[in-house]
């Protein structure tokens, strides 16, 4: 039987041979029956794919203007997964034991015909089955979004104030226009919504509780996220984070609060309900309070790598064994070994060098 190199050799060497070796090794092991845990425990139950690494924002903490400018080398339309391609890998997936399926990019909904994508992966059965957009296309597309199967959508909204939120955009795109997708959602009925907030500090933390007030009640769940230092792009610094303490008691102060438990192992956000019995929020401490030890997501690049962690700087490139001869028996394996030796932990351990070193950017991996 062939050897499988562990995934922390191929680690700490950065070596993509190494990776490539653990691959083939595995597509010829023997099957190992049952759903795989990963070296501390985790199981597999959420997977998050990248539709494309384009996008219509440049926002500021994530596609930098003068790094993702009009020369940047985005993927060839053949490099990326097909449909078909995508299906079969979310089968697989789903058979390890993957729930939760989310797209993302990049701007998912830039991909042509995302639609049909969507309507494929839910005739794959009981998945739930969501998508993350900045919102710019959504008053367009939701109403088709639903009928192709989409269960719910979260949209991305950094303030309500116009010259704030055109600034964080840097495309000049109006605040208005995302607050009509979201209705258009509400509408046609993927709800609840949750809107995702990601907070920087001297750029938008103003903009922390008017967005509160406004969805408060409306059924929809705001999630505050602090800012990270994905990618080797956006200039992170940690004095830019504004705390999701912070965020709670900016909140609370005019808008009491109480915790709310976990709905499930590996929810993201920590919850937070309305004292008055108006709804809740959501925080979410990736930097200040890691929440590594019950992370069960895995990440599908668009052009088909297989990722353990946002902040890693390599994947496992499945694209290759989906246009080899590999049947789904043997992808299943592969995905199960790279799973099992998966050992990920970076926000428990970030410090100042890690910050610095390469890691792949969010707008490619799918955040
Ligand atoms: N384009 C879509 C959107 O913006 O919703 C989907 C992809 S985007 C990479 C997914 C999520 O990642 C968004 O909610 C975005 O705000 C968040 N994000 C991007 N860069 C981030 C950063 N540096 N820190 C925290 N969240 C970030
Ligand atoms: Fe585009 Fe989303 Fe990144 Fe903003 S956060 S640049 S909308 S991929
Ligand atoms: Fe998961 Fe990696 Fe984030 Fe930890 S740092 S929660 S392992 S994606």
């Amino acid at each position: 039987m062939a050897t499988i190199i562990p995934l922390t050799d191929a680690r700490a060497t950065g070596d993509a041979e190494a990776r490539a070796a653990l691959v083939r090794a595995a597509v010829q092991a023997p099957p190992v029956p049952g759903t795989p845990a990963d070296l501390r425990g985790r199981p597999l139950s959420d997977l998050r794919i990248s539709v494309t690494d384009r996008c219509n924002f440049r926002c500021v903490y994530c596609m930098p203007k003068d790094v993702f400018g009009r020369d940047y080398p985005f993927l060839a339309h053949s490099q990326l997964l097909t449909f078909e391609e995508i299906t079969r890998v979310a089968r697989v997936f789903a058979g390890l034991g993957v729930r939760k399926l989310r797209l993302t990019g990049g701007e998912p909904l830039l991909r042509r015909n995302v639609e049909r994508l969507i309507e494929m992966l839910h005739g794959l059965g009981e998945l739930d089955l969501t998508l993350t957009t900045n919102g710019a296309l959504l008053a367009r597309k939701a109403r088709d979004l639903r009928a192709a199967g989409l269960s719910r959508v979260t949209v991305s909204l950094d303030s309500l104030d116009d010259a704030t939120f055109r600034a964080m955009n840097d495309v000049d795109f109006p605040v208005a226009r995302v607050l009509e997708g979201i209705e258009a959602a509400a509408v046609a009925g993927l709800m609840p919504l949750k809107i995702n907030m990601v907070v920087k500090r001297g750029v938008n933390e103003d903009s922390i509780v008017p967005i509160a007030r406004r969805f408060k009640g409306s059924g929809h769940v705001v999630r505050f996220i602090e800012y990270m230092d994905v990618g080797a792009t956006n200039g992170w610094r940690m004095d830019d984070v504004v705390s999701a303490r912070q965020i709670i008691d900016m909140i609370g102060a005019e808008m009491p609060l109480v915790p709310a438990d976990p709905q499930y192992r590996g929810e993201v956000a920590q919850r937070w309900a309305y004292a008055d019995g108006s709804g809740e929020i959501g925080v979410i401490a990736s930097v200040t309070q890691a929440f590594c030890r019950d992370c069960t997501r895995a990440r599908l690049s668009t052009e088909g790598k297989l990722y353990t962690c946002l902040f890693a700087d390599h994947g496992f490139d499945l694209r290759e064994l989906l246009r080899g001869d590999c049947d789904d028996e043997a992808l299943r394996r592969a995905i199960a070994a790279i799973w099992r030796q998966r050992e990920d932990h970076y926000s428990e351990v970030r410090t100042a060098a890690t910050v610095r070193a390469p890691k792949v950017e969010m707008s490619y991996i799918g955040g």
